[in-house]
């Protein structure tokens, strides 16, 4: 496959990527207006649910816009900091949600029998129905794309919208249930259900963003592989061999001595066989930066002969 190619992959699950933020966004924005007006906790639960997945979302998105641009050095400034921001901003969310949670339950402990809930009209469903067909509809194209493309974070994708479609019909089924019985203990178990989905994401962005800003070296192994294949080549001498895990995929970072008298076009060339090599390793490698250095060791073999050249024209004059 050629670098052009891997790059046109990696745009493909990018755009799709981008719509299916879009769609949860626009899910997010819908549970957090009805949860807003009518005080639902289930639909307030659910909406944290879709801002957290929104909020992965947006880092696989960036990170495969990074990862697509083929020959550029991957820019790990902005992957750090967009990790940042979003760790920032799921703990804002999930620590606002925490204290209405507990009041919600103090509120029962309070009133037992007498707890009114706050889910009470059961068409409150249709919001919750139409978020689990948007997550259909985010599943069949990330399924599609993942057919077509075959990366992997793709598949994961679409895996996480299966089991969110599930968790669209139980808050669907909760919302009817406690508004039809008016029963405490119905949305009390479809809120612990919702937040048991939520809790699954949250796993994720914190062992995401955590990952990447402290970055965590990946696989030791795969490490090994990559230098004994380079070490095979002609002219090079490995400096540092770096591989870094971001979610599913791997970004690789090869530091190399090369002779300091090759061409441009030489080392152009040389990039291009390391990352098609790299990526025959593991097609979990999404992005391979190639660091050049001029070797030391032939730069003094260059400069004596140079100097030993100069002499012997010193001589002859
Ligand atoms: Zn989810």
């Amino acid at each position: 496959m050629s670098l052009h190619e891997i790059s046109a992959k990696l745009r493909d699950g990018y755009r799709v990527v981008r719509t299916v933020l879009i769609l949860s966004l626009v899910g997010m924005v819908a549970e957090f207006l009805f949860a807003y007006l009518t005080g639902s906790m289930i639909l307030y639960t659910d909406f944290v649910h879709w801002a957290i997945d929104a909020s992965l979302e947006f880092m696989t998105m960036i990170a495969l816009y990074l990862v697509s641009k083929t020959l550029k050095r991957f820019s790990w400034g902005i992957l750090y900091l967009e990790s940042f921001l979003i760790l920032l901003t799921s703990i804002s969310i999930i620590s606002v949600y925490i204290i209405s949670f507990v009041e919600y339950v103090n509120n029962i402990v309070l009133n037992g029998g007498n707890t009114k809930v706050t889910t009470v009209n059961p068409f409150l469903s249709l919001v919750t129905l139409a978020g689990g067909f948007l997550t259909f509809y985010a599943f069949l194209i990330l399924r599609k794309e993942y057919a077509k493309t075959r990366l992997e974070i793709l598949k994961s994708e679409y895996i996480h919208a299966l089991i969110d479609i599930a968790a669209s019909a139980i808050a669907s089924i909760g919302v009817v249930v406690t508004a039809l019985t008016r029963s405490p203990s119905v949305e009390l178990l479809t809120i612990v259900a919702g937040l048991f989905f939520a809790l699954h994401s949250i796993a994720n962005v914190i062992e995401d963003s955590v990952k990447s800003i402290i970055g965590v070296e990946g696989d030791k192994e795969l490490k090994y592989d990559i230098m004994s294949e380079i070490s095979g080549l002609e002219n090079v001498r490995i400096k540092n061999v770096d591989v870094r895990k971001i979610g599913s995929f791997y970004i690789v970072t090869v530091d190399l001595y090369v002779d300091p008298s090759a061409t441009l076009l030489e080392l152009n060339k040389l990039r291009t066989r390391i990352i098609k090599l790299c990526r025959g390793i593991s097609e979990m490698i999404y992005h391979v930066d190639v660091v050049f250095r001029p070797d030391p060791e032939k730069y003094k073999s260059i400069k004596k002969a140079k100097s030993r050249k100069g002499r012997k024209r010193e001589q002859i004059s």
